[in-house]
């Protein structure tokens, strides 16, 4: 089945509720990177946040960065999207392999580390992107969400985020974001929060064929939920190209260039999210050399 997004409104539009399956991406990202099965989860789980914030972007060249630099193993990740929820990633550190926690669910907490920041970097075409930033609550990914929009941004969130995985590979990936309009009231608040502590996991719901449809009503209850917007189908995409790569090599420098020329006469650079490798001749490089400072 195709990845998606479907926005709702409920409560007679005093709540936001965007819902996401994310199986094929995270499963894509896994193969792409070789990543663990605690790598895939919190890798897939940032992944999965950032393909439900960028479909919150209006212009096609509009982009959200999410980056989360800690001290634990992974030590940084990076995901970029843009408003069709398209994604791609980096992980510092693709193969860490811990125990389990005592519950049986992966240790995703101590592999990305408690001590770290998160970053939101909203790049809307204008001079500078919009920085926003938070020091990580769990590394656990949702709660550190969580946080960042309740200081951050003011909006009482709830978020879930899940990747279930074997060694085969991703059984399922989604999550939510459930957001309180100005005007929700403690009725209101106290309803969803009683159904979202009721929920399954949301791998799990998705696992057993839940519809996003389906998950979106356990959440709100009966007969209050309209979809908004049109369903977005998300995937893993890189848009990198050889003069992207190009900028990179001229920020070596000059000398750094001749030092190449000089020891291995080429150069192929691997695009960091995507694995592509882009190779430059002797001819390319000297070329490069002449656009450096
Ligand atoms: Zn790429």
């Amino acid at each position: 089945m195709e990845d998606k997004i479907i926005s709702f409104l409920a409560f007679d539009g005093k709540v936001n509720i965007k819902c996401i399956s994310s199986t094929n991406l995270v499963e894509e990202a896994r193969k792409i990177h070789d990543l663990s099965p605690v790598t895939t989860a919190a890798l897939g789980r940032l992944l999965t946040m950032g393909s439900l914030m960028g479909s919150n972007l209006k212009e096609e060249n509009d982009k959200i960065t999410l980056q989360i630099k800690s001290n634990g193993p992974i030590d940084t990740m990076i995901v970029v999207s843009d408003k069709n929820g398209d994604v791609r990633g980096y992980i510092k550190n693709p193969s860490i392999d811990l125990p389990l926690k005592s519950n049986g669910k992966l240790d995703v907490g101590t592999a990305v580390g408690k001590e770290g920041m998160l970053y939101i970097i909203r790049d809307i075409g204008l001079k500078e992107p919009y920085v926003g930033l938070t020091p990580l609550v769990s590394g656990e990914i949702a709660e550190d969400f969580t946080e960042y929009f309740a200081k951050s941004e003011q909006v009482p969130t709830a978020i879930a985020l899940g990747v279930l995985v074997d060694k085969n590979g991703v059984k399922s990936a989604g999550g939510y974001i459930v957001q309180l309009m100005p005007d929700a009231t403690e009725e209101d608040i106290s309803i969803l929060e009683k159904n979202l502590s009721q929920i399954p996991p949301i791998s799990k719901m998705l696992e057993n064929n839940m519809t996003l449809e389906d998950i979106a009503g356990m959440i709100t209850g009966d007969g209050m939920l309209f979809m908004v917007g049109e369903d977005l189908f998300p995937k893993y995409k890189c848009d990198c190209q050889k003069s992207r790569i190009e900028n990179g090599l001229i920020s070596l420098g000059a000398k750094e260039i001749q030092d190449i020329i000089d020891t291995d006469g080429k150069a192929e650079v691997e695009c960091k999210f995507c694995k592509k490798k882009y190779l430059f001749n002797k001819e390319d490089l000297e070329n490069i050399k002449t656009k450096c400072k």
